[in-house]
């Protein structure tokens, strides 16, 4: 605990002093967050850190693995609440789902056993609980590495399907005016991968990507 005072210090003596008027500028104009940043909790995804995002830049959410409940399913909660506000509210232009590596939740889902002694999250995952089967029908040829990876991308883009069970953000995706990625940050090399839904497979974002299109409605459907 000591360590974060001395980080909160540290912020106030250097960042934020050299950001006073960015500060300044978020306090009284209030928030205008370009995108809804969905990721894991995991200590070792630091939204901000990794995309280089400023204070006022991502509205995030975070639970474990990830996870967007689906409308269908009808949970009602923070998730769905932190969406609606991000989209109705803040009228965000993109949603990014982040999963990553190392995944302990990806892990708690390919094998549900491993958690059943904690309920919540046993309940939190059974949201992602067609994952294995569908690793089984379509990676099972895979090493169990490759598998790992395969249901990381998999829950992205099952959330990204997930998203689309909102009705404001069907809405909003048909108009045009919001765009939905998926994607993947790896710990171990610090890169990030963004779904292609022309190649279906998720590549390495790199400076001046713009020309792939974003995931369109119609594409994570047809996955
Ligand atoms: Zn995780």
């Amino acid at each position: 605990m000591q360590k974060l005072h001395a980080g909160i210090h540290h912020f106030q003596a250097n960042y934020f002093a050299s950001n006073r008027d960015l500060f300044a500028q978020l306090a009284t104009a209030g928030q205008q967050p370009e995108t809804l940043f969905v990721t894991c909790c995991d200590s070792r995804v630091v939204p901000n850190l990794i995309t280089n995002a400023a204070p006022g830049e991502l509205f995030i959410v975070r639970n474990v693995g990830n996870i967007v409940p689906s409308m269908s399913r009808g949970v009602i909660g923070g998730v769905s609440a932190a969406i609606e506000y991000a989209v109705e509210a803040l009228q965000v232009g993109n949603i990014i789902v982040c999963g990553h590596t190392n995944c302990g939740a990806i892990e708690a889902i390919l094998n549900p056993a491993g958690v059943a002694h904690l309920p919540f999250v046993s309940r939190w995952l059974a949201e992602s609980e067609r994952i294995p089967s569908l690793i089984q029908e379509r990676y099972g040829d895979l090493d169990p590495e490759a598998r790992r990876l395969a249901a990381v991308e998999e829950n992205v883009l099952l959330q990204l399907e997930n998203l689309r069970s909102f009705e404001f953000v069907a809405r909003r995706l048909a108009e045009g005016t919001l765009k939905m990625n998926g994607w993947v940050f790896k710990i171990a090399s610090g890169e990030v991968f963004d779904y292609d839904p022309v190649s279906e497979q998720f590549l390495k974002l790199v400076a001046n990507d713009e020309e792939r299109p974003p995931l369109s409605a119609r594409d994570v459907v047809a996955r």
